[in-house]
């Protein structure tokens, strides 16, 4: 009987919340809900940076453009939710992916061919690269990688395996890109473990790829648990996975509910939001961002540490174009630029460009994204005007575009920097000494939706577990 089950708040209507309610009530052997789900959300909507604006025919992500169909949690949940029909692959031309280097527009080459004709490096710089192959593995990383004296940048580990070259033009607009954040302060191991993974197991990066290869002609089909896969969305766009999520929950969501307090009393958790006591619940998924828990996490050390995990602010400037006025082909994916290009812009999203349904006929979208965080309290037209000026100096745009859009994200992504993994460790022994507190999301062990997803099925299995044994650790 509903009465009787025990009750689940999860703090944070993002799509990690979401996605770990879902699970919660749909169990995937199959098992019937034994729980009642209460989803506490701060903001007016659900859907955390899912989000998609519509206006004459444009199509516009407040947040993320896609994931990879390489991540079966993401697949298998987007089918379950009715939305296998809607799943929308990238179009081949956006496997072209372009660099800001020197003045201009330079395609990052994908065969040892192009490698050796491209002019993103110089000969020297190629001759490095291509030495990846004789330089010895790190041998001290790997799983040890939890400990603060070994962690690695992604700029160091660069340099070591391919040269300074390839970490400041590759691997700096890379972070930039993907972070918003700095690839000399990004951890290897807690942002990219495959490549932890790949030099201790084959010993380079090259070797890998040389053994990935080898064993895929063996075995066709096989997987090689490498960074692959389709970029993919939803012909809707990105919001349609919490829209889905949010269909299909039988539980309560409660928007315009700010978590302020948790605290565990002697029938179980309370939850404070907008001023109004919750409870009792059994246990808490806590799927907000590190810095909102920061606020409420009922035990001071994990407030500390919850605290220390950076957030880098994201200005998502997105414009409209007759495809007439602009000069270039915008036959790829987009650009990033190296920070040493001085470019205000992080990069720039060709939408149109890289999916069906984004603009109408005739027409372009461009999303160009700033890492600046003096940005977030510029003007609009302020803004408008400075990035027309870079659109013309890598484009040659010239005209005014038909519309704009600006969402300011002062809080958009996680940065884990070196000692994220050690930060980890200790959260999870203070987690560990709270029975029914659970965190999922995207400050922890993936920043990117895929990760978000497949951590929801860890956390709600984690949770239904806890239920089973009675509510205790
Ligand atoms: C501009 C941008 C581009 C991105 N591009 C990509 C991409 O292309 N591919 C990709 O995979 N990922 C991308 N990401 C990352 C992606 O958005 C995240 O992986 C994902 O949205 C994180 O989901 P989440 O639920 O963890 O967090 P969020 O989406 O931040 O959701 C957290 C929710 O918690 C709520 N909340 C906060 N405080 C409280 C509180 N006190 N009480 C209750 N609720 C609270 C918030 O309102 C929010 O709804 C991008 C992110 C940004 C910002």
């Amino acid at each position: 009987m509903p009465e009787q089950q025990p009750g689940v708040a999860v703090i944070g209507g993002g799509v990690a919340g979401l996605a770990t309610a879902w699970h919660l009530e749909n169990p995937a052997d199959g098992a019937r809900c034994n729980c009642r789900v209460t989803v506490f959300e701060a903001a007016s909507t659900a859907g955390g940076n899912l989000r998609t604006e519509e206006a004459e025919g444009f199509r516009v992500e407040w947040g993320p453009n896609g994931f990879l169909d390489s991540e079966p949690a993401t697949l298998e949940l987007a089918r379950a939710i009715g939305l296998g029909p809607d799943l929308l692959r990238s179009r081949d031309t956006a496997r072209r992916r372009f660099l800001y280097v020197r003045g201009r527009l330079r395609e990052i080459p994908d065969t040892p061919a192009r490698f050796v004709k491209s002019d993103l490096f110089s000969p020297g710089a190629k001759l490095r690269i291509a030495g990846e192959i004789a330089v010895p593995a790190r041998r001290d990383l790997g799983l040890a990688a939890e400990r603060l004296e070994t962690d690695e940048t992604v700029w160091a580990f660069g340099a070591r395996r391919l040269g300074r070259a390839f970490a400041d033009t590759m691997l700096d607009p890379m972070v930039r890109g993907i972070t918003g954040g700095e690839c000399r302060r990004v951890s290897l191991a807690a942002a990219f473990p495959r490549m932890v993974e790949l030099e201790q197991r084959y010993g380079g990066l090259f070797r890998a790829l040389i053994a990935l290869r080898r064993h895929r002609r063996r075995q066709p089909g096989a997987a090689t648990g490498g960074p692959t896969g389709v970029l993919t969305s939803f012909t809707g766009g990105m919001s349609r996975l919490p829209h889905a999520l949010l269909a299909g929950l039988r539980g309560e969501v409660l928007t315009g509910r700010p978590v302020s307090s948790l605290a565990s009393t002697t029938a179980g958790w309370t939850v404070t939001a907008a001023g109004r006591r919750y409870g009792p619940f059994a246990a808490i998924v806590d799927a907000a961002p590190a810095h909102a828990a920061a606020v409420y996490h009922p035990h001071a050390d994990a407030r500390t540490l919850l605290a220390g995990i950076r957030y880098n602010p994201l200005v998502v400037i997105g414009g409209a174009w007759r495809r007439d006025d602009v000069p270039h082909p915008l036959d790829g994916f987009g650009m990033l630029t190296p920070s040493s290009e001085g470019s205000p812009l992080l990069g720039v999203l060709w939408d149109s460009s890289i999916w069906d349904h984004r603009a109408p006929a005739g027409a372009i979208l461009l999303r160009a994204m700033v890492g600046d965080p003096a940005w977030l309290d510029r003007d609009d037209a302020d803004i408008v005007n400075q990035v027309a000026g870079e659109f013309e100096k890598i484009f040659g745009i010239v005209r005014k575009p038909l519309q704009y859009w600006i969402f300011r994200h002062k809080m958009a992504i996680a940065e884990y920097e070196v000692g994220h993994l050690a930060r980890l460790a200790r959260l999870d022994r203070i987690l560990a000494e709270t029975p029914g507190l659970f965190l999922t999301g995207s400050s922890y062990r993936g920043i990117a939706v895929n990760h978000c997803l497949k951590d929801a099925v860890r956390v709600a299995d984690a949770v239904r577990a806890y239920l089973e044994r009675g509510g205790n650790a």
